[in-house]
């Protein structure tokens, strides 16, 4: 399991059970469907980290290749952590496939190349998931440390697609685990973060406007135009 992911889950394991916590509700939320008013997302539920949407324009100067890059590296390491705090939760039995919303968007493992895409429990989807970007991030071909390096040719593409399927963790999370979040205390902490990572994503393009439905209505509430 990604080192990280273990990490989040053993540290939620050793906490005590809130207090009137409940499996039944997070159940209730998943036949909800997927919109942020059934969610009760508010927008003033974050950390307040500033202006996010100005944060997340390309500075003068700056490499946008890099600059992709370093919020990779940032979203991925966010993500892990949220997703290995609901780790526990996120069983074979509450979550048998990977997916955003019961009966709405389910996405399926390519394991390499031209084979066939398969179904998998959430909580292996994410794992594989967060192994082959961490893999990617600490290929220096790939995603070189050193200033002088170049990035290759296929850095986009790839770049494109972590960015692709972080949303889909994020999606997860806030669909089928949203109750658990609460009960953890986080809500804040995964507001801001999505906020951020969606703020990047309209900045630069990065995700079609078909594969950010599953959340479209929390991305209306979280990220409602703030002049910058
Ligand atoms: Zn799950």
């Amino acid at each position: 399991m990604n080192k990280i992911i273990e990490k989040a889950a053993s540290r939620v394991r050793s906490r005590k059970p809130s207090p009137g916590g409940s499996t039944s509700d997070s159940k209730t939320l998943k036949n909800q469907g997927s919109n942020a008013s059934c969610l009760n997302i508010s927008s003033t539920n974050t950390l307040g980290y500033g202006n996010l949407r100005c944060a997340v324009a390309l500075p003068e100067g700056e490499d946008l290749n890099e600059w992709i890059a370093y919020h990779i590296s940032d979203f991925y390491k966010q993500t892990t952590m949220l997703y290995g705090a609901i780790l526990p939760k996120c069983t074979t039995a509450n979550c048998p496939t990977m997916s955003a919303g019961k009966h709405c968007y389910g996405y399926l493992w390519q394991e390499v190349s031209g084979s066939t895409p398969k179904p998998l429990p959430a909580a292996e989807y994410v794992d594989n998931l967060m192994t082959w970007i961490n893999e990617l991030l600490e290929d220096e071909k790939m995603f070189p440390s050193a200033i002088n390096l170049p990035f290759p040719a296929q850095f986009r593409d790839n770049a494109y697609k972590i960015i692709k399927r972080l949303f889909r963790v994020y999606a997860h999370i806030y669909l089928h685990h949203l109750q658990d979040v609460r009960e953890m205390k986080m809500e804040p902490h995964l507001n801001s973060s999505f906020k951020h990572f969606i703020f990047f994503v309209q900045e630069f393009q990065l995700i079609s406007a078909e594969e950010l439905k599953p959340l479209q209505e929390v991305i209306d509430v979280l990220t409602k135009k703030v002049p910058c």
